[in-house]
């Protein structure tokens, strides 16, 4: 029986933290310290968790973490008081703002705040905007990592039909967008699928890349995998059996050609695409 050859997802973000180390060497030399500044507000666990792999990420190639942690009772008047005071902060080079938000929190607006330039999450209307048009600034991190993943392991875009699941802001739009881009790392015909989608199994059946971002455990069956497909599961969900993605990894395994494992696929690249955002932002922040 056929198996599928595993995407490394941690061994391609140690590659890119490698040059990344390179890339701050160089601006501490000339006499700047990148920092990422995180807006953490409220308790919700997995954001907990994820801002510390990005604190600990940060610290590996040298990019300094100050992370604002407000209460769940944060008003809008106050978040946006943090993120305006970073925006006007030189030395802060980059800032994102964790999602999700509680509740009484605009999430849209929130994001709007942020400076363009600073905008290392590529999530602002800006520069989502700037990619669709076809002028990226800042990538979203989790679409630029699933890129990354692919064009460092030699899987081509270009020509190929790429259905991803999931229109989320966050991955499966900017994914789209990006995918569709002229070059070597786009060039593919884009197939979006979501909830409202009738057929998922015949569309998914259709990709030379299957990209699966839907936060549903075990969604993607092998009876929804072309021989041969290249897969690449997003999805994170917390189960009693640990934290499992969007497909099923073993039956997948016996018709994909290669799969991302989770963990240890997009979620690495995800960390390691924000710290070059960052670095990125530092590079061209003005000098005295
Ligand atoms: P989201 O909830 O915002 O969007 C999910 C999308 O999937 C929606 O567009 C919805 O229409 C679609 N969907 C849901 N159920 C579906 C179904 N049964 N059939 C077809 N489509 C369906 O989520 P998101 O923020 O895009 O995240 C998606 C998943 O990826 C989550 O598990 C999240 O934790 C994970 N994620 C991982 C990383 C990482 O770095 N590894 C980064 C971002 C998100």
């Amino acid at each position: 029986m056929n198996s599928a050859s595993v995407i490394d997802g941690k061994l391609v973000a140690r590659q890119v933290r490698r040059e990344l180390r390179t890339r701050v060497a160089a601006l501490k030399a000339a006499g700047t310290v990148p920092k990422l500044g995180i807006v953490l507000v409220g308790d919700f666990a997995p954001s907990e968790i994820y801002v510390r792999s990005k604190e600990r990420a940060g610290a590996r190639v040298g990019i300094e973490v100050q992370t604002a942690r407000l209460g769940t009772k944060t008003s809008f008047e106050e978040l946006s008081g943090r993120i305006r005071t970073w925006n006007s902060d030189e030395t802060i080079h980059g800032i994102i703002v964790q999602m999700p938000l509680p509740g009484h929190l605009d999430e849209s607006a929130a994001l709007a705040l942020v400076s363009p330039d600073k905008d290392v999450d590529g999530l602002t209307p800006t520069n989502l905007g700037r990619l669709m048009a076809g002028e990226p600034a800042f990538l979203p991190a989790t679409p630029a990592g699933i890129v990354e993943l692919l064009a460092r392991g030699g899987f081509e875009t270009a020509g190929r039909h790429v259905v991803i699941v999931g229109r989320s802001r966050l991955v499966g739009k900017p994914l789209a967008n990006l995918l569709l881009l002229k070059g070597d790392r786009g060039d593919a015909t884009v197939t979006v699928c979501h909830s409202r989608t009738p057929n998922l199994a015949e569309v998914c059946l259709g990709a030379d890349i299957l990209v699966v971002a839907a936060g549903r455990a075990g969604l993607v069956t092998s009876d929804m995998v072309r021989q041969g497909a290249v897969v690449v599961d997003v999805g994170t969900n917390r189960t009693e059996h640990g934290l499992v993605g969007d497909v099923d990894f073993a039956a997948v395994s016996t018709r994909a050609s290669a799969i991302t494992p989770v963990p240890g696929g997009v979620g690495p690249m995800t960390v390691a695409m924000l710290l070059a955002n960052t670095v990125k932002a530092a590079e061209a922040a003005p000098r005295e």
